[in-house]
């Protein structure tokens, strides 16, 4: 079927009102959950085949998740749909003021491949709790995830009410030419930028989920060994291909030695060689990606790891030491297995060298000093992140989750992922038995008197 049949088709079931139905609404979110738990190990093998994820990240990194919100959205849906009511002022007495959440119509989610599942069925989780239909295209560069979650949901709902398209730029490109009700986009910050392109020609609202250089600050005074643990986990998870990696770090000087100790303790429970390969680390996603991330090691640097299989794509954990903020690897986002250790010993000097890039998607604090803490809570600006962890924040779903300024647009996770897919009607609504006339013609001076009493 072609796009454009599937947009019309939508967009006449939408108008239908069947969607706005809350027991529809939570039916296919239990369905949802009932069709993933079904399928789970083709799930797990099809992302196994596409990187060698093994089923334990899997599970905590994206099932586990989804699961979570999926019940979340289910328990809540009912008091996130309500009308709000808010106060109303006197210049409208009598009336009562109230908010309607409602749905947008027709949406669009284009997913990135590194956490194929949880990155495209999250915002269709949100959009079809919110009421809308969907269009999802994950990404094909996990071919076989998007392959098995287009088999799973195109055999199970109808492509009026949600479909999956799979494909890659062409078919993207072309989904884009046509209008939605809301776009949400999660992947580069290049191809976030053709995407909010394609949808300013419709005014399409969009939320884009982008990268960044996400910074980690390690202060002396922090327990080294759990940072140390917290940031091997964190980085190395998923091969370093996380959008919330610590992309590098910035160490206080004097507690470099004790830091990169504590890391190579914690790191030698990964794989040197693929040969050693098992099911806590995985592969690159393509040789595209190696070849990037190869360019980016400067051999004189390196101070662990560093071992590289191009044919089995892949990378050992590897550590970068000396590294400054004129070298190539601080240019853009890392996005694999290679971690820059940077130098600090004024911290204004290191809160300006991060200002002065983009906004980043995170950014983590590991220190006991509230002081310092604070300063870099209200002095940086970033979407959003932990102290004294990493990457786990994005597990609370009442922690709105996006980035700022060149890291996205918008947010979801909770309760924000249901707000991400509606629209806030504002409604005053007035009963007929008062009139005051003030406002009315023929003014007087008397009048705008009472008027600039009562507005004011
Ligand atoms: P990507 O931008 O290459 O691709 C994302 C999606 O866009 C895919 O579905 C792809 O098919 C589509 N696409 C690619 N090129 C296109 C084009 N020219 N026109 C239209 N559509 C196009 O990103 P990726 O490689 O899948 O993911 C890596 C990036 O995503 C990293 O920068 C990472 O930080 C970011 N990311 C962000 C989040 C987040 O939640 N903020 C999560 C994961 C990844």
């Amino acid at each position: 079927m072609k796009f454009e049949e599937i947009i019309e088709q939508q967009r006449f079931f939408f108008n239908s009102n069947h969607t706005k139905d809350l027991n529809f609404r939570i039916d296919t979110l239990k369905k949802i959950l009932f069709l993933l738990k079904e399928n789970e190990h083709l799930l797990y093998k099809a992302v196994y085949d596409d990187f060698g994820k093994s089923e334990f990240e899997t599970y905590t990194t994206e099932f586990s998740l989804i699961y979570h919100e999926i019940k979340l959205a289910i328990k809540k849906l009912k008091s996130w749909s309500k009308r709000i009511k808010v106060r109303t002022g006197f210049a409208n007495f009598p009336a009562k003021s109230y908010i309607i959440p409602e749905p947008l119509g027709t949406t669009l989610i284009i997913g990135a491949w590194n956490y194929p599942y949880q990155l495209s069925l999250l915002p269709a989780i949100y959009s079809l709790a919110a009421g809308n239909t969907v269009i999802l295209k994950p990404s094909e560069l996990s071919s076989k995830a998007s392959r098995a979650m287009a088999t799973l949901i195109n055999s199970n709902f109808e492509s009026n009410y949600f479909h999956v398209v799979e494909g890659g730029v062409s078919e993207t490109t072309a989904l884009l030419e046509h209008r939605f009700d809301k776009i949400f986009f999660t992947g580069s910050i290049p191809v976030g930028r053709l995407i909010y392109q394609a949808a300013a020609k419709h005014l399409t609202p969009v939320t884009l989920e982008l990268g960044g250089k996400s910074p980690a600050f390690i202060f002396a005074d922090c327990d080294m060994k759990t940072t140390a643990k917290r940031i091997v986990w964190a980085k190395f998870i998923n091969a370093g291909q996380t959008c919330v990696a610590p992309d590098y770090i910035l160490v206080e000087k004097g507690a470099e030695e004790k830091l990169l100790k504590a890391l190579y303790k914690e790191l030698e429970k990964y794989p040197k060689t693929f040969q050693e390969f098992s099911d806590h680390y995985m592969q690159i996603v393509n040789t595209k990606n190696f070849d990037r991330l190869n360019q980016l090691i400067d051999e004189s640097k390196v101070c662990f790891g560093g071992t590289r299989d191009r044919d089995a794509r892949f990378i050992s954990p590897t550590v970068l030491k000396d590294v400054s903020f004129e070298d190539s690897i601080m240019e853009d986002e890392i996005f694999g297995p290679i971690l820059p250790i940077l130098t600090f010993s004024d911290l204004d000097n290191a809160i300006h060298q991060v200002k002065s890039r983009a906004k980043p998607l995170a950014c983590y604090i590991y220190s006991r000093n509230t002081t310092s803490i604070n300063k870099l809570l209200s002095e940086l600006s970033f979407g959003g992140g932990a102290v004294n962890d990493s990457v786990m924040h994005l597990s609370n779903s009442n922690l709105p989750f996006g980035g700022v300024g060149f890291s996205g647009i918008g947010s979801y996770h909770g309760k924000a992922g249901f707000d991400a897919f509606s629209h806030f009607k504002s409604i005053l609504h007035k009963p007929f038995w008062f009139e005051s006339h003030f406002k009315y013609a023929p003014y007087s001076a008397s009048k705008l008197k009472w008027i600039k009493r009562i507005m004011e």
